[in-house]
């Protein structure tokens, strides 16, 4: 005798999560609008999910419960794909509690071009603002880690793409300058999908050879830079900073790369391998030093510095 034919299985579902969020992939709405009224009930003004109570996530692409994530550091918990965190949160994941202060927070992106493409670029700069509550795509300061003072920076990708303007690039360098005669350790978490800032030009490349020759002096007054590559790390960020820590850490399966798959694909007319420009990939190529959990990333920067410091 099955007992869960009268829509017995269909009435939790509805009672947990609307919509058929539980059921698990969940591709198509199949069954539920069927037996989905069983009570003449008026129809209740939606009221809806509340904005980001669930997500897909990007790794299995099932709808996770986003407050089960975010007590994980916004880490899948059924896969265990690292989804994106924004500059402010990384800071508090990395720093001890209270201790994060804020380098060079003045410093406002200008439009030296008078850029435009779907809308112009100072515009664009105003609503990325408003939107993120960021000034630029890097943030950018000192704090302790498990009491350890550091400089540490961040760039977002939330804000055109956590690409490399000005701003950026000035805020990584005075980072380093400052951090160069403090002799503090470095650590700069990239979050960049785009790279150099076309927007700003000739004048975001430069950024590139700014920040990497801050960091050759830095290098050469003997201090340590750990860098850690999360998804994603593409074009000059990756192409610059981002590659040349004394250690490179990476979040499990972060894009890194220069250029995207599809480009090379289309330049060099050859398949691509399997994994290709993962944080897998990198660590199997030599590229990176470590993969390392975000749950980890504290304790691990930690004991890179207390291992180079002896
Ligand atoms: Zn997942």
């Amino acid at each position: 005798m099955e007992r869960r034919n009268p829509s017995a299985a269909s009435q939790p579902a509805g009672k947990v999560a609307p919509a058929g969020h539980e059921p698990a992939p969940a591709t198509k709405p199949s069954g539920a609008p069927p037996s989905a009224s069983p009570t003449p009930r008026a129809p209740r003004p939606k009221r809806g999910v509340p904005e980001g109570l669930w997500q897909k996530c990007d790794g299995c692409q099932q709808t996770i419960y986003r407050k089960e994530a975010e007590e994980i550091l916004n880490v899948c918990p059924k896969c265990g794909f690292h989804w994106y965190v924004s500059a402010a949160t990384r800071i508090e994941q990395l720093c001890d509690t209270g201790t994060f202060e804020e380098w060079d927070a003045g410093l406002r992106p200008t439009d030296p071009l008078g850029f435009r493409d779907k809308k112009p670029y100072a515009e664009r700069l105003v609503a990325e603002q408003k939107r993120t509550g960021l000034s630029d795509a890097a943030l950018t300061g000192t704090g302790m880690i498990r009491a350890r003072r550091v400089a540490c920076g961040v760039t977002d990708s939330s804000f055109i793409m956590g690409s490399m303007g000005s701003v950026v690039g000035e805020r990584l360098t005075r980072l380093i300058e400052r951090a160069t005669p403090q002799k503090l350790p470095l650590i700069i978490i990239s979050a960049s999908g785009g790279g150099a800032r076309m927007h700003e030009g000739i004048l975001s490349l430069m950024q590139m050879a700014k920040v990497s020759a801050a960091l050759a002096r830095y290098s050469q007054a003997g201090g340590l830079f750990i860098s850690v590559l999360t998804n994603p790390t593409m074009g000059g960020v990756a192409a610059s900073f981002a590659s040349l820590g004394d250690l490179c850490f990476a979040e499990p399966r972060a894009l890194i790369g220069f250029a995207g798959p599809r480009t090379i694909k289309a330049t060099i007319r050859v398949e691509l391998p399997k994994g290709f420009q993962t944080s897998e990939f990198l660590l199997e190529h030599g590229f990176i030093d470590r993969i390392v959990a975000r749950k980890d990333l504290k304790s691990e920067i930690a004991r890179a510095i207390d291992y180079c410091s002896r």
